[in-house]
């Protein structure tokens, strides 16, 4: 039941009164798409958000992949975004931690498609916030609002999940996942480049900022504090320390932008909807950087939960927005997906954080056999494009 009210001005505050059909609260990546995609379906959205664009400065570069840029050209964002703050990717290197051990992924077999794409995380959210001051049926209020179906998008530390008291199963990796952009002395052809250490996990993500065509976005996996020291240690030093990590394969390195760190954990929360209520994005899940899912995961909640409600207006009108029943669908649909990212990318990360000999044979040697079965990694290809 949509509200009748078309707002065509910026966003109003509202201070309490109106009837709401859903509640986004959040104002992160997935709170916003969800607040704009079931707007798009014509329901009343009252949206906890901040006015205007998010504060500057996240300097992560995500890897998008092929479903979630879809989602954000329906809600009018993706080409809306300058050109340079979403680079295509075209090939993928994984180098494990043995010199002839690597595994290459290439959009060749993907008819040039590309693999996915890095976006700058501060411009999309801008995006996705500008979007929001003009969306008929989406409105401001400030503590949330009543409605039949609550969407917590309100991140991991999401406080009403907490009043909800729905646990969280929590393993923190005693790392944190260190970013920053940085300049090559020679172009990135579009390869991202990843390096499985033990423990540590590096990966250059091909971008165009700040200079078009020779710049990446850095995420590097540390422990926690040797992270907390190339965070905080002087360029010289920091530029050295990643020279020697990378061995000068994409060149030598220049630090671009500041550096920020985020503490690495594996969640997810045991129950993600109940009656009037789901969960999205990191409020219900967190997945470890190394294969940059964790905003795929919550921007595929949004496009089922969409899907799901949109079906409802289509077969299903007479059932409440926060019936159960209904929620349980998004939660089913959901479960495989988040868990099997979760249970690959902990694999991954216990696999090569291992110091015995036998683990780091074992993974070397499974890289160089991924490499050698093209059918398998056009499967894990078309998996990560959400394809
Ligand atoms: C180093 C690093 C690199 C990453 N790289 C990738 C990548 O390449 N690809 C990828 O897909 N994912 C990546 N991720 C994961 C991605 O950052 C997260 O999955 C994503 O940010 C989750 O978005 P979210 O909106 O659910 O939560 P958040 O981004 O945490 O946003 C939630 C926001 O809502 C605010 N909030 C809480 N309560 C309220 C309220 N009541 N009202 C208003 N606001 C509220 C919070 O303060 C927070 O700002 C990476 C993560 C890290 C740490």
């Amino acid at each position: 039941m949509g509200s009748q009210s078309l707002c065509l001005g910026p966003l109003p505050t509202i201070p309490q009164m109106a009837v709401f059909d859903v509640c986004v609260r959040g104002s992160g990546p997935v709170a916003m798409a969800a607040a704009l995609a079931l707007a798009r379906l014509g329901l009343a959205v009252a949206w906890t958000g901040q006015r205007g664009a998010p504060a500057a400065g996240d300097v992560r570069t995500y890897a998008l992949n092929a479903a979630s840029a879809r989602l954000l050209a329906t809600l009018k964002i993706w080409d809306s975004l300058p050109a340079d703050a979403r680079t295509p990717m075209f090939d993928i290197r994984v180098e494990g931690d043995r010199a002839d051990a690597a595994l290459q992924f290439s959009s060749f077999s993907h008819a040039g498609e590309p693999l996915g794409w890095l976006v700058d995380a501060a411009e999309l959210e801008a995006g996705l916030a500008a979007a929001l001051r003009f969306a008929p049926h989406v409105s401001q209020v400030a503590d949330g609002a009543d409605a039949a179906l609550q969407v917590l998008a309100e991140g991991h530390a999401s406080a009403a999940r907490a009043r909800l008291a729905v646990p969280m199963e929590v393993h923190a990796y005693g790392q944190h996942g260190l970013a920053a952009r940085v300049v090559a002395d020679r172009g990135h052809a579009g390869q991202a480049r990843q390096w499985f250490g033990a423990p540590d996990v590096l990966a250059l993500l091909p971008f165009d900022r700040p200079d078009a065509g020779c710049s990446y976005g850095l995420v590097w996996s540390l422990p926690d504090a040797r992270a907390q020291a190339l965070q905080t240690c002087d360029t010289a030093t920091f530029e050295a320390e990643l020279q020697a990590a990378t061995g000068g394969a994409a060149g030598t390195l220049r630090l671009a932008s500041a550096r920020s760190s985020w503490p690495l954990v594996l969640a997810q929360a045991q129950a993600v909807c109940g009656p009037g209520w789901v969960l999205l994005g990191d409020a219900a899940h967190r997945v470890h950087p190394l294969a940059g899912q964790g905003l795929n995961l919550g921007l595929a909640d949004v496009t089922v939960l969409a899907d799901l409600l949109a079906a409802r207006a289509a077969r299903e009108p007479w059932r409440a927005l926060g019936d159960e029943k209904l929620l349980r669908r998004y939660a089913r649909a959901r479960l495989l997906p988040t868990q099997a990212m979760g249970l690959v990318t902990d694999g991954l990360q216990r696999l090569f954080a291992h110091p015995s000999p036998l683990a780091r044979e074992l993974r070397n040697r499974g890289l160089d056999l991924v490499d050698h079965l093209p059918l398998l990694k056009r499967a894990l290809v078309r998996q990560a494009m959400g394809t």
